[in-house]
């Protein structure tokens, strides 16, 4: 049976899609399993070629594809081409990684000790709706180049950018089965990749809820498991900082995306004797941040994902201290908002909360009452103290005078309930291979 995608920003239907059900997810799973037999001896430079290859796909379609998730997610057009981008910089970054796949040669008596990064088999990557390219593509470049096969499930909402990456898979000349995408429920298509034993590894990224439950099936097989899951990071502000500039770049740091995103900065702690300077700097940057039409080049924010994303995030909201502007009409549409009260859940929505702090102690304390762990960012002149507060904070991606957490090039991943493992930057493929140890004697 099919269902509609409907394009959040119209509430129009954009396609109908066929979700897999349990018998063509294992009937997939099996065929990514025969194709693991293969896909591993392919030479490391003939996939890295393949990689490359795929990498000049993605670009040669990245108009397309942006186009179609502006369509589907709601996503910026700005934004969606960034992220289309990033599919093909995540690709070229791991094409590399097959020729440079080293194990070691360790001392000992008696002979020689070699280390290989073996492949672990067919991994199933199970992805969100907040940012359906990207974090596709953190999972199945890296798995591919280290030899794994890939399945991959879009989220219910966001499936057609991964159903297109995966037809410029293969038209790029990835052999059939070596990356297949399934669109489908979670509950079908998603759990079968945690309880099939053929898939030996689940890539999850969503909410820390259904992170938890995947954990625990996975225990069942002792699954290699890497979660990426929720956060409501703090952003703060010591009065020595440039209050100009942290307070012009505090609404990208939270509203981005519409505030559907993991790393948003949903909490935005400011020094006592800077809090009212700040506030008034942060209101005329929050009222012309600029909600709209996502493919007018212009627009900042476009609309939630969903009916039901714009329900919850409604319900969070009571006594804003501010807000911006929202169309109104059809779409999914919230106004940019501060608060100035902590929600302690992760909202997942444009809605910051901004209080104040007394001094370096108090800042780290508050940041870290959290059960999320993700990113963070620390305004200050003060360099030592930067560091300090950096090294304090209990969370896997900081910055320090910026409110970006994203490099292909450098790991990402979350502490306490955001996750475990760690994705992107040179040790991803770590999180895709086993070590095998061979011990050779030299003893005649
Ligand atoms: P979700 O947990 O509802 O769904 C995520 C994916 O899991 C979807 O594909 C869904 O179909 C699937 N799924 C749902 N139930 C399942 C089950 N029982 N077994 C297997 N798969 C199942 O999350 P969402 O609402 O799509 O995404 C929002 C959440 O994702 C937020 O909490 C956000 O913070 C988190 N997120 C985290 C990161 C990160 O890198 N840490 C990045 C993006 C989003």
């Amino acid at each position: 049976m099919t269902y509609d995608v409907i394009n959040p920003a119209t509430e129009k239907v954009v396609r109908t899609v066929e979700p897999a059900d349990e018998a063509q997810t294992d009937a997939a799973i099996a065929r990514a399993a025969k194709a693991f037999e293969t896909w591993r001896n392919v030479t490391p430079a003939d996939r890295g070629r393949l990689l490359r290859r795929f990498a000049d796909a993605v670009d040669a379609d990245l108009d397309h594809l942006a186009a179609l998730e502006v369509e589907n997610a709601g996503h910026t057009i700005g934004n969606a081409r960034w992220e289309a981008g990033n599919v093909r910089d995540v690709l070229t970054y791991y094409a590399a990684a097959p020729e440079r796949l080293f194990g070691k040669q360790i001392p000992v008596a008696g002979g020689i000790d070699v280390t290989f990064q073996e492949p672990l088999g067919v991994v199933g990557v199970i992805v969100p709706w907040n940012f359906p390219m990207p974090i596709a593509g953190w999972g199945f470049a890296p798995a591919l180049a280290a030899g794994n096969t890939v399945v991959l499930k879009p989220a219910e909402l966001t499936p057609l950018t991964a159903i297109r990456l995966g037809e410029l898979a293969l038209q790029a000349g990835l052999p059939a089965d070596v990356f297949q995408v399934l669109p489908g429920a979670g509950k079908v298509v998603g759990q079968r990749f945690v309880t099939n034993p053929a898939v030996r590894k689940v890539v999850f990224t969503g909410s820390t809820a259904v992170g938890k439950q995947i954990m625990a099936g996975c225990a069942d097989q002792v699954k290699r498991v890497t979660l990426e899951l929720g956060g409501k990071s703090a952003n703060i502000v010591f009065a020595d900082a440039d209050l100009a500039k942290a307070a012009a770049q505090a609404p990208y740091g939270v509203f981005d995306n519409a505030g559907q995103d993991c790393c948003a900065r949903s909490r935005i702690l400011v020094e006592r004797t800077a809090y009212d300077r700040f506030l008034e700097l942060l209101e005329p940057a929050v009222k012309a941040f600029k909600v709209g039409d996502p493919s007018d080049p212009a627009t900042e924010m476009g609309p939630l994902i969903s009916r039901q994303q714009l329900d919850r995030v409604a319900s969070y909201v009571e006594n804003p201290a501010f807000q911006g502007s929202a169309p109104s009409g059809p779409g999914f549409w919230f106004p940019p908002t501060v608060l100035e009260h902590v929600v302690p859940d992760e909202i997942f929505g444009p809605v910051v909360s901004v209080v104040p702090f007394t001094d370096e102690a108090d800042a780290v304390r508050q940041a870290n009452d959290s059960e999320y762990g993700l990113s963070g960012s620390i305004w200050t002149r003060d360099v030592g103290r930067a560091l300090r507060v950096s090294r304090g904070v209990e969370a896997g991606n900081l910055s320090v005078n910026s409110n970006s957490s994203v490099r292909y090039s450098t790991p990402f991943g979350g502490y306490k309930q955001s996750g475990l493992g760690r994705e992107l930057g040179p040790d991803a493929l770590d999180a895709f291979t086993e070590t095998k140890n061979i011990f050779i004697s030299t003893e005649d």
